[in-house]
């Protein structure tokens, strides 16, 4: 399918469209994105801590708790300061 860009945030159906909304976003820059899934389980499921400014993200599997540094991130992970990043679009269990 698409990307729905009629609302405010656009909303993707399925991983593709988020690597499509990447490489929009960047202009071209970014050609080449993979879908992220758990080693272990192989859950696609996963919450991220990030720190945009060190350039390191944290993966956590939501199923089996395996976390994981991507890419070069234990570099740098020790000195960042990462941040739960939050799906505007999801509906916490506690929210009104
Ligand atoms: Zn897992």
């Amino acid at each position: 399918m698409a990307i729905d860009k009629t609302q405010e945030y656009w909303h993707g159906e399925n991983a593709e469209d988020a690597i499509e909304y990447l490489v929009e976003y960047s202009e071209n820059n970014v050609t080449k994105a993979a879908i992220i899934k758990c080693r272990q389980c192989n859950s696609d499921i996963l919450t991220y801590k990030i720190d945009s400014f060190e350039g390191a993200i944290e993966i956590t599997c939501t199923s089996c708790k395996e976390a994981r540094l991507l890419l070069d991130s234990e570099d740098y992970w020790e000195d960042s300061e990462p941040e739960e990043a939050i799906c505007t679009n999801a509906t916490a269990p506690n929210s009104t």
